[in-house]
């Protein structure tokens, strides 16, 4: 028999046992209690074991502890000492309580702590001094081995080919939170405590290679005893002796933070991937060495790039076929150079495709640990966003335009209204004071009257057309009209009057018959004569001329006045419209006479336009689709 561990060493593994209900017999030892007392774990079963190892001054009590903890179920704790092979007496204290066993009843589980050596062996007996020495170190050595084992950040353990285990160690209790007892004590401990789900599979992956004798690693989910889920590596060797399996030895690992960063990582990854994809943008990664790392389909999709030339993931061809979609491909590869010269450098710009699409770049350095490993090209289709901002811009510029045009109208028109007031005045005034003075009414002072008066209506009654011209209400009333005539009788008007300007009219012997509203024609035919005398200052010629143009008559009003500049031509038939050479000169006017004249031109079917040159004069062309034609000798011969 081998002595006990040295009295006041403390081995940090436990000394355990589990006891019978009967008294003082011993069912199972913990592995440290059997190496401690050098006995083989078999002899420690047999009935009278402990009868034979404690003093027999001693066993007494410790029977007697021991029918009162089965009895009672209170735990005893009762001293004792044991002899060892060279008659040294060990002192011991034992911790009894009763413990539920597996098959029901009660069992007696023991933790022993050594008290120490009571009685050295008589002097001269060097042989046992040395052996109490030796036992000693090996005390020591055994403890500073539990030390060691405990301290190991992983539960080391050992178990028989059944999974019961026979050394846990004291990080089996802090990383997952049962008594070791329960580790020893529970025969399926193991396998009731691994995570529903890997029981399974792990404990016959475990039995299957524990058969074949073959060391293993896996890894599994335990639950703690507070709930917790925790993942464990097992690193497992398979202890044999004689190529018999003995039983299993190995290390269990918390790799739960490495799981759950593993998951983490897996979930960023799935997250960035569904990002890149989903997002609205053509993203690039491109490497240092110019090989893409990443390109999203909507980059496919947005430079249209057949499949083929993605999947060489380089980033110069990619640049060549976006270049060949650019407006400027020039400026676009002088920045990519330059880019990739300065990796650290951020940019953006706005991009237009030969399409019309306008797209706006950003790049950034792609950064790992704080080093540049590449660059991200990102691409943002802006086309509509543009486009409404020109069209907003478009109406605001019109708007503005608009009010622009409102506001000189106003002060044109205001002028205009106001301008024959002044002379009616002074012409009623003077009539006034010679009626009230008996004196005859001066007739031209009337003539002078009436004429402002008619300047006047003729004023309002072209604002009245412009509005209805506006509206679409202009009305006409439509009866075979001959231009011919027309256009005589309106310039006979202007020679009656004109004194000025020499006016020639020159009409076809035919008479130009058209479908319209005579009133209104003559409208058109006297403003563009108004005009002519009106836009030429310094007298001039203004003829009057009609010829046939296939199925159109064609009448035309040209002068040598100011002209109009090519700039504005295109303007001119528009409501308010004045080209800036006529108010500089002085002349008046609202600007609705031709924009009234093209309406009811082009409600006849006809068209209007004008030829021009600035400071050479104008010519006004009106053409209308002839109804029927007769010539003036025709009208006259008899009929037959
Ligand atoms: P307004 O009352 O201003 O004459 P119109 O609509 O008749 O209005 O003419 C529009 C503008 O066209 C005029 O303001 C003038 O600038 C230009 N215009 C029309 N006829 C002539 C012409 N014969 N010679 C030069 N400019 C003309």
């Amino acid at each position: 028999m081998t002595s006990p561990p040295s009295p006041g060493s403390s081995p940090a593994a436990p000394l355990l046992w589990i006891g019978d209900r009967e008294p003082a017999r011993l069912r199972w030892v913990s592995p440290h209690l059997a190496t401690s007392f050098g006995h083989p774990r078999e002899g420690w079963r047999e009935p009278d074991f402990l009868r034979r190892l404690v003093d027999p001054r001693d066993f007494p009590n410790l029977q007697e502890a021991w029918q009162g903890v089965v009895s009672t179920g209170a735990p005893e704790t009762v001293d004792f000492r044991t002899v060892s092979t060279q008659g040294a007496l060990s002192r011991w204290t034992v911790d009894l309580s009763a413990i539920e066993s597996s098959e029901g009843g009660w069992e007696v589980f023991g933790t022993l702590h050594p008290q120490g050596v009571e009685e050295r062996p008589p002097p001269g007996a060097r042989g046992v001094c040395d052996l109490e020495l030796a036992v000693r170190e090996l005390s020591r050595a055994n403890h500073e081995r539990d030390e060691l084992i405990n301290s190991i950040d992983g539960i080391v353990w050992e178990a028989d080919c059944s999974f019961r285990f026979r050394f846990v160690s004291k990080q089996g209790e802090r990383l997952l939170g049962y008594p070791l007892q329960r580790w020893y004590q529970e025969p399926d401990f193991w396998v009731r405590h691994v995570h529903p789900d890997d029981q399974r599979w792990a404990s016959e992956y475990c039995h299957s290679a524990a058969e074949q004798g073959l060391p293993h690693e896996f890894e599994y989910r335990m639950i703690a005893a507070d709930g917790r889920v925790v993942w464990l590596r097992d690193i497992v060797t398979v202890v044999s002796q004689d190529e018999r399996v003995q039983g299993l030895r190995g290390i269990m690992v918390d790799v739960t933070g490495q799981h759950a960063a593993q998951e983490h990582l897996e979930r960023t990854v799935s997250l960035l991937e569904a990002s890149f994809d989903s997002t609205a943008d053509g993203l690039l990664v491109v490497d240092g060495d110019g090989r893409v790392t990443a390109c999203n389909r909507r980059f496919q999709q947005m430079w249209d790039l057949p499949e083929a030339l993605v999947a060489q993931h380089l980033d110069a061809p990619l640049i060549e076929a976006v270049c060949e979609r650019l407006v400027d491909p020039e400026q676009f590869t002088a920045r990519v150079r330059e880019l990739y010269l300065h990796p650290e450098e951020e940019s953006f710009e706005t991009i237009e495709l030969r399409d019309g699409r306008v797209l706006e770049r950003y790049s950034l350095p792609q950064r790992l640990g704080g080093a540049v490993i590449g660059r991200v090209w990102s691409f943002r289709d802006i086309s509509l966003r543009v486009r409404a901002e020109r069209e907003r811009e478009r109406l605001l510029r019109e708007a503005h335009e608009a009010i622009q045009v409102r506001d000189d109208f106003l002060s044109i028109a205001s002028h205009e209204l106001k301008t024959p007031l002044t002379p009616l005045r002074l012409s009623l005034q003077v009539l006034r004071h010679m009626v009230a003075s008996g004196q005859p009414g001066s007739l031209s002072h009337v003539d002078r009257a009436l004429g402002q008066v008619r300047r006047l209506s003729a004023l309002v009654n072209d604002l009245l057309d412009a509005s209805s011209v506006g509206v679409g209400r202009l009305q006409l009333h439509c009866a075979p009209v001959s231009l011919r005539d027309l256009s005589l009788e309106v310039a006979a008007e202007f020679l009656a009057v004109s004194e000025q300007h020499p006016i020639t009219v020159d009409a076809p012997d035919e008479e130009l018959l058209i479908l319209g509203d005579s009133g209104r024609l003559s409208q058109v035919l006297t403003n563009l004569v108004e005009n002519a005398l009106k836009y030429s200052p310094h007298g001039g010629a203004v003829r009057v001329s009609l010829v046939r143009d296939g199925a159109d008559a064609v009448l035309s009003v040209a002068d040598s006045g100011i002209g109009i500049p090519k700039e504005e031509q295109d303007q001119l038939f528009e409501r308010f419209f004045r080209a800036r050479n006529a108010p500089i000169s002085g002349f008046g006017g609202l600007g609705v006479g031709l924009y009234i004249c093209r309406d009811i031109v082009e409600r006849h079917g006809g068209h209007i336009w004008m030829e021009s040159e600035l400071g050479q004069g104008s010519t006004f062309h009106v053409s209308l689709p002839v109804l029927a034609t007769r010539t003036l000798h025709e009208e006259s011969a008899p009929p037959g």
